[in-house]
């Protein structure tokens, strides 16, 4: 209130915000200022330093990050402890604004005085004139700004069509919230990649010919959906450095006749390594990474299968995306070994565990797999005509119906979003609306 405000205005640790402001007269707040504010208040501009962060509704000015926010208000001195007193002329709207901004970046001490202004006069509370000075404050925000993983499958990067609508999806829930994108290799090239290295191996020649179908299909899909000549050109620039290592390996596999598990999970990661700087480049301004980066698979006892290192994996995901861009592209299914630094990868159909793994290492809102059937069905659709989509089941349930064969989610990719509840959604990628059925997976409490 006004009287334990003007009570304990001394106290070093209260910063007070003046957030008045007028939609109509830009200078109303500064000059409100000036001419007068509680003594010791500092100033934050509602309409430029924090606007519009109600994403839903779009807004004028471009949205502060996380990052921009923790800036403004460390400069005017507030730190995790601090107790912030917001107030305007009594009306709240900025002075709110400013309160439940704090609160949803995850500080406690954050009050609306009531009243506002006036209330603080009527006691006789001491007004300056002063510019006032602030030590710099240090704020650690513990939230994520919300964002969400979407996945991408062979199925729904296959075709033109396809992939051109994984481009409107995206660029569409970009606009709601940060997006991580994971795709996997176009429809079918994984197979065609394993294929052609038996070839090699077997000495056919024919192994020249599969490999120039691939490079034809991706160089077609290219020419079709980059229009922008300077983007494609440096588009073909890469992809075409990935194919002439790609052919090297294949022409040692053909020369030696050999082909360890090493080369063989070399040659399938191309797959995803050529499909996700393609779907980067089609979406502008999507910041592709390489996730053999991140996620990190060891070999227990060095021997065995690779099994991912969740630890590591976390950790260094976390960092990877401390700041996540607005759209991040990341190649499905791929890693490498935390010891030899080969690469490696999660097992056939894995992109939906990469997708799984960022998304609990995120904290992400809601992990979407999208591909080419309406949601989780009772049964594989292409065998059983009668299968129906299922509207909820739990992740228990989900589980055992991928471990009973039902390919549409990688089983692995159930456990690490299922500990942290994330809801998995199944959507089909070009239905005419884009709004599928969907298919949440949440804990359903056992009792
Ligand atoms: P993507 O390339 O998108 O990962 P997948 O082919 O791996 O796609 O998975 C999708 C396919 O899973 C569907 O086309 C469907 O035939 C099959 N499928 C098997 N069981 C189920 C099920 N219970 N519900 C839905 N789809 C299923
Ligand atoms: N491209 C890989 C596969 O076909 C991974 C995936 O699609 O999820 O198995
Ligand atoms: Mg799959």
């Amino acid at each position: 209130s006004a009287k334990w405000l003007k009570d304990n205005i001394n106290d070093k640790n209260i910063v007070i915000v003046d957030c008045r402001f007028n939609l109509m007269d830009k200078e109303y707040g500064k000059k409100s200022y000036e001419k007068g504010h509680i003594k010791g208040a500092k100033r934050v501009d509602i309409e430029t330093e924090l606007s519009s962060i109600v994403k839903k509704h779009g807004g004028r000015h471009p949205l502060p990050s996380v990052k921009e926010l923790k800036n403004t208000f460390e400069n005017i001195g507030i730190s995790n402890d601090s107790v912030v007193i917001s107030y305007d002329e009594g009306d709240l709207a900025g002075a709110s604004r400013l309160w439940w901004i704090l609160k949803y970046l995850g500080h406690e001490k954050a009050y609306v005085l009531d009243g506002g202004l006036e209330a603080f006069k009527e006691l006789g509370g001491e007004i300056s004139t002063e510019n006032e000075k602030s030590n710099k404050g240090k704020l650690d925000i513990s939230i994520q700004e919300h964002m969400k993983v979407l996945k991408f499958g062979g199925t729904s990067v296959g075709s033109v069509k396809s992939i051109l609508s994984l481009k409107r999806i995206v660029e569409n829930e970009a606009k709601k919230q940060s997006v991580v994108v994971v795709v996997s290799a176009l429809g079918g090239i994984t197979d065609k990649l394993l294929q052609t290295s038996q070839l090699a191996l077997k000495g056919d020649e024919q192994w020249k010919v599969e490999f120039e179908a691939m490079v034809d299909r991706h160089h077609k899909m290219i020419d079709t959906i980059i229009t922008d000549t300077t983007d494609r050109e440096n588009l073909f620039k890469s992809v075409d450095a990935l194919f002439e290592q790609l052919k090297s390996i294949y022409f040692g596999v053909y020369l030696i006749h050999d082909l360890s598990e090493k080369t063989q999970d070399a040659i399938v990661s191309y797959g995803e390594r050529l499909s996700s700087k393609i779907v980067a480049t089609l979406i502008r301004g999507a910041k592709w990474f390489d996730s053999r980066n991140f996620i990190k698979t060891e070999r227990k006892n060095g021997k065995g299968k690779h099994v991912l290192d969740s630890e590591l994996t976390n950790k260094l995901v976390k960092e990877a995306f401390a700041e996540i861009p607005r759209i991040s592209l990341v190649p499905g299914f791929i890693s490498r070994d935390k010891n030899t630094d080969r690469t490696t990868n999660l097992g056939r159909g894995g992109s939906d565990y990469t997708a799984a793994i960022i998304a609990a290492a995120l904290d992400a809102e809601v992990l979407e797999i999208w591909t080419d059937v309406d949601g989780f069905m009772t049964a594989d659709p292409r065998v059983i005509k009668s299968a129906y989509t299922i509207n909820e089941l739990s992740y228990v349930e989900a589980m055992e119906l991928c471990n009973f064969g039902a390919k549409v989610i990688y089983p692995p990719t159930i456990y690490p979003v299922c500990v942290k509840n994330i809801p998995i959604k199944v959507k089909k990628a070009f239905s005419p609306n884009d709004m599928p059925s969907a298919c949440m997976m949440k804990t359903i409490d056992s009792t």
